[in-house]
């Protein structure tokens, strides 16, 4: 290293004309006039050297100046990129650098109120929020000391999503928020329905907390009986089916609510000495104690792929050591919102380490979304990387001490010291892929091409993905007529060509949605938190379509789902008002 602290020149970043406007957009320090006042270079070289400063902190055989040039490196070759709050913040005042975090409500109205405050400014430093309402007494219960009766949990989520209408993050996005409230709640029947007119909690995404109990009592058709959480009396018994057929049927109009399985996440809680888990972040992702944050960051696979098309295991694990220290020093270097997130996250230093670039990784080494070969593949990659993230979390534990919440932990009890109760979560990397040009999370592809109308109508823009134009190039398949036949019809489906090649470049409305839940479980098998994915399904499905997804999701092993139906919105317009 030249230790100058002087921006490393070995490596360029290359940035798509896209992810270039994006950073301009989003990411870069403007001045008062809202001009950058920082190249994307020198963005990147700002979040090196703020988080490698953690490395003062430490006795490590390299220098602090080493690690910055690294992380600057891996950055820069888009091999990995932290999380936006962290590209956003690091090395500014702010310096909040987390995605994730989740607040607890108490059912009183000092605590309601204290939460909405902790939630306006966790979104202005660029985070997103989760919640259980599930402690709020229901609709109508009395309220002793004003003689009144109570609004319920769903009346007081339209407060914290009027607050995110108001306050933007960091001044460049809004936050967001995940509203989970449990299935044996009385105002369940309300929550489920709390999204079906346009416009309302557009803010959240909502979720239904099942436990073991709530999805047995489904798959035997029994009784469901709802409590009222002040006094814990029974209010109402219904049909288990009736609840989750309502369910799906919304979830089939407008893709909320989605499920997240309270139990299993609990189950598999590192620090139960520290209490229950019962909510999770905006995307479902992460899955967090009250008052807990967490940072993520993911790897762009597909960066990962050797010539010979092949996982470049070598790269791949150097590229999990830098990302997991990466990570670890950031949490030495955040500045939390409020003093009760700073010593919860501190307490279990939570990092989450993920994916982005699956499906550009299928097309490169061609291999079908849908296929077994694919979940095998999965299942390596994230397997690899889930061991080789121990590693490196438990060699930092041996320099640094565990996290402190160690003692009374899983880890304890497996005798494996770790500086990260968790290290690995999948994102949906909404933004960050767009900056590295990769597909996102483990999503698979939308469209293989497109065309836009720009320049006021007069010229079009033409996006076709890259690896199936060098794809075709190779099989000498490449023709203009065939771009033109392409951009017309946005996938190969109907398009004269080897089946072989279409298999393999399937869009997401092409793959059935059970191979969307198969691929979610792959990857959750192998993952420490949990797994942002989307189980699309074609416009034409139907409501029993989403059951089975929920249903399998369940029965393989995820943590969550949230199923969207292509345009399904559009319809939505004509329910309105109408009773489901
Ligand atoms: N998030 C948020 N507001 C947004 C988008 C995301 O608060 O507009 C938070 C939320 O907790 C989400 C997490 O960031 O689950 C990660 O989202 P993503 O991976 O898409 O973020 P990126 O780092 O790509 O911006």
């Amino acid at each position: 290293g030249k230790g100058d602290g002087e921006m490393p020149e070995k490596v360029k970043p290359s940035f798509s004309e896209n992810a270039t406007r994006v950073l301009e957009r989003r990411y870069l320090l403007k001045d008062e006039k809202g001009s950058p006042t920082e190249t994307p270079e020198e963005m990147l070289w700002r979040v090196a050297r703020a988080v490698a400063k953690a490395e003062e902190r430490f006795d490590d055989e390299q220098s602090p100046e080493y690690w910055a040039e690294r992380f600057y490196e891996v950055m820069a070759q888009l091999d990995f990129l932290p999380n936006s709050p962290t590209l956003m913040n690091a090395g500014t005042p702010a310096g909040q650098l987390s995605a994730c975090f989740v607040l607890p409500i108490g059912d009183s109205m000092e605590e309601i109120f204290d939460a909405l405050k902790y939630t306006a400014l966790v979104h202005k430093s660029g985070g997103g929020t989760g919640f259980n309402f599930s402690t709020l007494r229901p609709y109508g219960d009395i309220v002793r000391s004003t003689k009144g009766v109570a609004s319920g949990p769903v009346s007081f989520m339209e407060l914290f999503d009027h607050t995110t209408d108001v306050v933007k993050q960091g001044g460049m996005r809004r936050g967001a928020n995940m509203g989970i409230l449990n299935a044996d709640h009385p105002d369940v029947i309300r929550f489920i329905k709390a999204k079906i007119e346009e416009g309302k909690l557009k803010n959240f995404n909502i979720s239904i907390g099942a436990t073991h109990k709530f999805m047995h009592a489904v798959l035997n058709d029994e009784d469901w009986q709802l409590l009222n959480p002040r006094t814990g009396e029974v209010v109402e018994s219904i049909k288990a089916r009736y609840l989750f057929d309502l369910i799906c049927e919304m979830a089939w109009r407008t893709g909320d609510p989605g499920m997240v399985f309270l139990d299993r996440i609990d189950e598999l809680n590192p620090t139960p000495n520290l209490g229950h888990i019962t909510a999770t972040n905006p995307c479902g992702e992460q899955p967090l104690l009250p008052f807990e944050s967490c940072n993520l960051g993911s790897i762009n696979l597909s960066n990962m792929v050797s010539p010979k098309r092949e996982i470049d295991w070598d790269k791949l694990e150097e590229t999990v050591r830098v990302a997991v220290r990466f990570l670890d020093d950031v949490i030495e270097v955040n500045h939390f919102p409020i003093k009760e997130i700073a010593e919860m996250t501190k307490a279990t230093r939570k990092i989450g380490l993920g994916v982005m670039g699956w499906a550009d990784v299928l097309f490169k080494v061609r291999i079908p979304y849908d296929s077994e070969e694919a979940l095998q593949l999965a299942r390596k990659v994230m397997s690899f990387i889930n061991k080789i993230g121990y590693e490196e979390s438990s060699n930092l534990a041996r320099i640094r001490g565990p996290f402190p919440a160690w003692k009374g932990s899983k880890w304890e009890e497996s005798g494996v010291l770790m500086r990260n109760a968790t290290v690995t979560t999948i994102a949906p990397t909404g933004t960050i892929s767009l900056v590295a040009d990769a597909s996102s999370g483990i999503e698979p592809a939308f469209a293989l091409a497109y065309r836009r109308k720009a320049f006021e109508g007069t010229a079009n823009l033409d996006y076709v993905n890259e690896i199936l134009l060098d794809a075709l190039k190779e099989e000498g398949l490449y023709t203009e007529a065939l771009i033109e036949e392409i951009l017309g019809k946005g996938s190969l489906k109907d398009i004269n060509l080897p089946e072989g090649l279409k298999k393999v470049f399937v869009t997401a409305h092409e793959i059935a949605p059970e191979w969307h839940v198969k691929m979610q479980a792959a990857f959750q098998e192998f993952t420490d938190n949990a797994v942002s994915k989307t189980i699309n399904l074609p416009h034409e499905a139907s409501v029993e379509d989403v059951k089975k997804a929920f249903l399998s999701a369940y029965e393989l092993g995820c943590k969550g789902i949230t199923v969207f139906r292509d345009r399904c919105k559009e319809d939505q317009v004509l329910y309105v008002g109408t009773k489901p």
